[in-house]
């Protein structure tokens, strides 16, 4: 089976610094003015929402994963070492909140994928219901669908998952091989 994660969370974060917010003409403040004339300018703004959004969410959550004390190390400056620094700062959780931390990484490598133009990473992974491919990302609703018509409701309604969902039963997937493994 295919694990569906070629290209890591922290390399996307990478990728998008590289080809949508690299330094010179294109840096944050030149964006800000020309937000209102330039739709490029304005993706761009996007993308510095939605790092700014991981970002926060990453740090929100390593400090609810520290418990009782601050993260040791501050948030790293480079954004590619953002998802290690998470981890190293949460060793000993109990399996279920490893699980849902490495989902949430998981699932902003999902968000990053999809915001560089590569939705196509939903189809490498089964659907969580009827295990089957054919998953594809709907960007109008932003969620995933399943169009295997044997998955879909009694009114026809085809079966839809939020990327969280997709992540988490990507890493309990994930887990369950590894634990067969050994
Ligand atoms: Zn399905």
């Amino acid at each position: 089976m295919n694990s569906g994660d070629t290209t890591s969370p922290a390399e996307r974060l990478r990728l998008i610094q590289e080809h949508f917010l690299a330094p010179g003409a294109t840096g944050p403040r030149a964006e800000r003015v020309a937000r209102t004339t330039e739709p490029a300018a304005a993706m761009r703004i996007d993308v510095y929402d939605h790092m700014r959004n991981a970002v926060t969410e990453t740090v929100a959550l390593a400090k609810e994963l520290c418990d009782e004390h601050e993260p040791y190390e501050p948030r790293p400056a480079k954004l590619e070492h953002l998802y290690e620094w998470l981890v190293a700062e949460t060793p000993h959780l109990d399996e279920e909140r490893r699980q849902a931390r490495d989902a949430v990484i998981y699932r902003q490598g999902l968000e990053h994928a999809i915001l560089i133009g590569e939705a196509d990473i939903i189809r490498r992974h089964p659907c969580p219901s009827c295990v089957t491919w054919g998953l594809v990302w709907d960007r109008h609703t932003k969620s995933v669908v399943c169009w295997n018509r044997h998955c879909a409701d009694d009114d026809g309604q085809a079966t839809r998952w939020t990327l969280a969902q997709l992540a988490e039963d990507h890493i309990a997937r994930k887990n369950r091989r590894a634990a067969r493994a050994t």
